[in-house]
């Protein structure tokens, strides 16, 4: 498991460094944790994945129903595997801000359409960004003005001019910490 204090990159496949550059089966950027284990005990991990954003067999009705059904806030349930596989914190915020929804909202109250939307737009981020090294969901890509509010805490919201924050979200071991603009996206009401 990484250190949390150092980002761990991760880049393998089988024709890494020959001639043509490389061709990497897996690339991880900037991951919060990190699991290696022999094919042999793949299931250990990947068996309880839920459906891939990123795989031949996306099932969006399927994320769908499994995020609906989860108790906790949506920030926590977009993050967790089991119910889709593909979201790290980065497009979970980005998704939750461009959809105008708090992270601790309950992700079984938000109403289907809305929750279909977001995960939609966070299957449209992912599939934008497959082929580039600087993820980006501001279209741009120069370092500081690739995102909305990942990475920005105490700057300035582009939309409205709120400060970001950040907080940490889900329990340990994994809890994670997500960016959001307070008046974008409004916390839920007591
Ligand atoms: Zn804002």
């Amino acid at each position: 498991m990484a250190d949390r204090t150092h980002p761990v990159e991760l880049h393998c496949g089988p024709d890494q460094g020959r001639a043509g550059g490389p061709d990497y089966t897996a690339v991880g950027l900037r991951l919060g944790m990190l699991d290696v284990v022999r094919s042999s005990e793949e299931h250990s991990l990947v068996g309880h994945l839920g459906p891939d954003l990123l795989g031949p067999d996306w099932d969006l009705n399927l994320a769908v129903h499994n995020v609906q059904r989860d108790p906790r806030p949506i920030g926590n349930a977009l993050l967790d595997q089991r119910n889709l596989a593909g979201i790290g914190t980065l497009w979970a915020a980005e998704s939750l801000f461009a959809e105008g929804l708090s992270p601790w909202l309950p992700a079984s109250e938000l109403p289907p359409e809305r929750l279909r939307a977001l995960i939609v737009r966070a299957q449209r981020f992912l599939v934008i960004n497959k082929a580039h090294a600087v993820q980006s969901s501001t279209g741009e890509r120069q370092a500081g003005r690739t995102s909305y509010v990942h990475g920005r805490a105490g700057l300035s919201c582009r939309r409205c001019g709120t400060p970001v924050r950040v907080e940490p979200i889900g329990e340990a071991p994994q809890q994670r910490v997500m960016f959001f603009c307070p008046t974008c996206q409004p916390p839920p009401t007591m």
